[in-house]
């Protein structure tokens, strides 16, 4: 099966990992191979090579030629190129979608998901590439006019988690090629043959349409590459997908030289639940987002506080249909299946560390929480009660199924707990009280990039601008206003009179 597709996916037992712009993949090695294993068995699925010191510069080199030539070409030129990737993605989403489940080890739903995800921000990168607006603004001063435009800004570094291989690239990329910037993509190690596939689609699509290179690849069997990266000053953004932990090292690093970044890091996404609340939604809602992706969703609910008067009710519907999802365990190709292993067994460990962890603070495993024996990966979606939200590993993302359910008795109780972690991404309440929505949507409300009624806290769409505060980073990407981070923002006032007044009347008589 893995074989046949990869040859789909013109991918061979071992690749090489650097495209240098060109239609030239480097035939370098040396600088090490990534060796990247299927989740369901810890066999390695096939070979890559990873990038040079040499063939880094080389990359840079193009890049900075293609960024000279593409920044000229009008956007809806631009959105034109964006267009056929969306088209290529189409035609191949069945096969990328098989790969995504394969390396990562989601569902095959969920990985068709994640490339229609890519098409979904190619549509909509399609129709931003004639909206690249500035204001227009009116002149203190007689005769002049005043406006400001945004600028192509370069060269985006964009540096990916596991957990989205494809998708993350695309909002990123999608968007910076139509504000004419070049993009050089440093994709998770654990994830490379999936960024293979999705540059090969894509730059055979650009070909094709008869447009240059916009889209590069480096790959990085460790960290150094991606440090050199995060610090090459020739590249003004870095775009930052991964966790918390270093993420805050990588800003660190792009602060320093002035660079921008934008940071999407970790989540500790609670659900409220309220005494009103329709449990034929919200069941669904927690349980998808809380064992959906197996727990490896930036967004997966990881907190459930809900209101003690349906405490009880509400833990013992979800034990059964935590039991339910336990019989759907297993190889996420298969599209029966509702739940895949874990990506890697460093992540087991901190699944069962965590567990481990919750019971010596006082915590009861109501469900789950153990490795499956089996080959891969694969654990039991746990569900935890009698822990405080203060609790240390309440307070901690655990990238894993861990579900900590806690009671509250005041709303305000309630919103105080959802907030109370250092992290700000996703958020949701489930009620059919107008007030409680109200007040959790308010500034005295959820601290939270993502805020839902009614809805859980995984799984947005393209269209919203997706991110979140404090320790999740605060990028916004995709949609809304997205674009303009990666662009330049330029005023310009045109003075056509015949004199030059200064601003603010100061009078400078020669
Ligand atoms: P990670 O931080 O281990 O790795 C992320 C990326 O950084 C990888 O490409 C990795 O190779 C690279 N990297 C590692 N060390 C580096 C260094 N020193 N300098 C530069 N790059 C380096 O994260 P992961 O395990 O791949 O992904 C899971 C994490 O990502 C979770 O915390 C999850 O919440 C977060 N995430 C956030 C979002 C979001 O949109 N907020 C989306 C997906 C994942």
């Amino acid at each position: 099966m893995s074989a046949a597709l990869l040859k789909t996916l013109d991918l061979a037992a071992t690749n090489p990992g650097t495209y240098l712009g060109q239609g030239e993949w480097s035939q370098s090695t040396g600088a090490g191979v990534l060796q990247p294993l299927n989740p369901t068995t810890n066999e390695v699925i096939a070979e890559v090579q990873a990038t040079t010191e040499a063939d880094y510069e080389t990359v840079i080199a193009r890049a900075q030629e293609a960024f000279k030539a593409w920044r000229s070409v009008p956007a809806p030129r631009r959105g034109e190129a964006v267009r056929l990737c969306g088209e290529a993605l189409r035609r191949h989403k069945d096969a990328l979608g098989s790969l995504v489940a394969l390396e990562m080890g989601k569902s095959k739903p969920e990985g068709d998901g994640e490339v229609q995800e890519m098409i979904d921000i190619a549509d909509f990168a399609v129709g931003q590439s004639r909206m690249l607006y500035g204001y227009t603004m009116h002149s203190e001063r007689p005769g002049h006019r005043m406006y400001e435009q945004y600028q192509p800004l370069g060269l985006v570094g964009i540096i990916s988690a596991f957990n989205f291989p494809v998708a993350v690239w695309s909002w990123n990329a999608f968007l910076a090629a139509i504000c004419g910037d070049v993009c050089i993509w440093k994709p998770s190690n654990k994830t490379p043959l999936t960024a293979l596939a999705t540059m090969k689609i894509c730059n055979a699509a650009l070909k094709e349409g008869g447009f240059p290179d916009i889209f590069f690849l480096i790959n990085d069997a460790g960290t150094a590459l991606s440090e050199r990266l995060v610090d090459d000053t020739r590249v003004p953004l870095i775009s930052f997908t991964g966790s918390t932990q270093v993420g805050r090292t990588v800003a660190g690093k792009v602060a320093q030289r002035l660079g921008r970044s934008l940071l999407e890091l970790g989540g500790n996404n609670a659900i409220i639940l309220d005494e009103s609340a329709d449990l034929k939604l919200a069941v669904p809602g927690i349980v998808f987002g809380a064992v959906g992706t197996a727990g490896q969703r930036c967004t997966t609910t990881r907190r459930l506080i809900v209101h003690e008067s349906i405490y009880d009710n509400v833990l013992a519907t979800l034990v059964k249909a935590y039991k339910q999802v336990e019989g759907k365990i297993g190889d996420p190709t298969d599209a029966a299946n509702l739940m895949g292993p874990l990506n890697s067994r460093g992540a087991v460990e901190q699944f069962l560390a965590s567990i481990e962890k919750a019971k010596a603070s006082g915590g009861t495993v109501q469900t789950g929480g153990n490795a499956i024996d089996r080959p891969g990966n694969f654990v039991l979606p746990a569900i935890v009660t009698g822990l405080k939200n203060s609790d240390e590993v309440v307070q901690h993302e655990t990238f894993a199924p861990i579900l900590y359910v806690m009671k509250y008795a005041t709303l305000d109780e309630a919103i105080d707990m959802q907030n109370g972690v250092p992290q700000g991404l996703s958020s949701s309440i489930f009620t059919q009280n107008l007030k409680a929505a109200e007040r959790f949507l308010s500034a005295a409300g959820s601290d939270c990039g993502i805020a839902n009624v009614n809805i859980g806290t995984s799984g947005a769409e393209i269209g919203g601008a997706f991110g979140g505060e404090k320790d999740t980073g605060g990028g916004r990407e995709s949609g809304s206003d997205a674009w303009k981070v990666y662009m330049r923002r330029q005023t310009n006032t045109i003075n056509y009179s015949d004199s030059l007044p200064l601003a603010q009347g100061i009078k400078f008589d020669l």
